[in-house]
């Protein structure tokens, strides 16, 4: 099987455009790619209902989208015998795990991807960033700091592009990163959620897959298992790529993929 749980619902130009109509045009395009269920996880900051979560600007101007409009038109497609699953992107807020949770508790969630974009208020995939503010060595460990915590939060079923924080700039040593990598495997293990294997970054000034493949290996030496993404902001990008990331899977050892019904989870064979 293979699923694509990482999306966001636009029209072929990147718009938001929260409708059946943008539903039926990433169907269409995810059954060319020969992708069999997609999970669309528009980014929680999109929406008026989330609001009071945000003190930052870039957040603050994008929360003018509905989120009773987006949640229904996915469940009219859902109703409708489509192969698509309700998510959402949520941003992990260190500190207001609470709030979080009270605004998504409304709506019938498949599934609930955690991503850390920004660290202590410095964006992690923009530039200049967490990166160029911090230096290579401290951005990592905060950036994993923050990812861990997302893990344990309670939260989420996956967490997103786990290794963001390598999306552009100088990297720490090799042994700081092996121990990053350790840790958070263990941290997410221990939460049991799933960790996704994304084809975006390969789109990215890193180009490259994420996770880096000791993070993915360290995760399948633990039992953690995977979700599969291509992270599109347009329905032409549904499934791109994605027989890199299911590559990467199986280099790891991985044989099975994870799907999402209402939050419960199951395992289907891989490819
Ligand atoms: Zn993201
Ligand atoms: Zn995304």
């Amino acid at each position: 099987m293979i699923v694509d749980y990482h999306m966001h619902l636009r029209d072929p130009e990147e718009r938001v455009d929260h409708s059946l109509e943008a539903v039926e045009i990433f169907v269409e395009a995810a059954a060319e790619r020969g992708v069999d269920e997609i999970c669309f996880t528009e980014h929680v900051y999109y929406f008026v209902q989330t609001r009071r979560l945000w003190d930052q600007q870039y957040m603050l101007e994008r929360c003018v989208h509905d989120l009773d409009r987006y949640v229904g038109a996915i469940i009219d497609a859902k109703e409708r015998g489509l192969p698509v699953k309700l998510g959402l992107e949520v941003d992990y807020l260190a500190g207001r795990e609470r709030e979080t949770a009270d605004v998504l508790a409304p709506y019938p969630w498949d599934y609930l991807l955690g991503s850390v974009h920004f660290v202590d208020g410095f964006p992690v995939d923009q530039e200049p960033g967490l990166v160029e503010k911090l230096g290579p060595h401290e951005a990592w460990r905060r950036y994993f700091v923050w990812l861990r915590n997302a893990a344990r939060s309670g939260l989420f079923d996956s967490l997103s592009h786990p290794d963001l924080v390598k999306h552009h700039g100088p990297r720490p040593d090799t042994e700081t990163v092996q121990w990053l990598h350790e840790e958070t495997a263990d941290a997410i293990e221990a939460a049991r959620v799933c960790i996704e294997v994304s084809s975006a970054g390969l789109h990215k000034p890193v180009g490259e897959l994420y996770p880096d493949p000791p993070l993915l290996e360290a995760c399948h030496a633990r039992g953690v298992p995977i979700t599969l993404a291509s992270d599109a902001h347009a329905p032409q990008n549904v499934g791109r790529d994605l027989d890199h990331a299911v590559g990467l899977a199986r280099a790891a050892d991985y044989e099975t993929v994870t799907v999402f019904d209402r939050r419960e989870r199951r395992q289907e064979p891989l490819g």
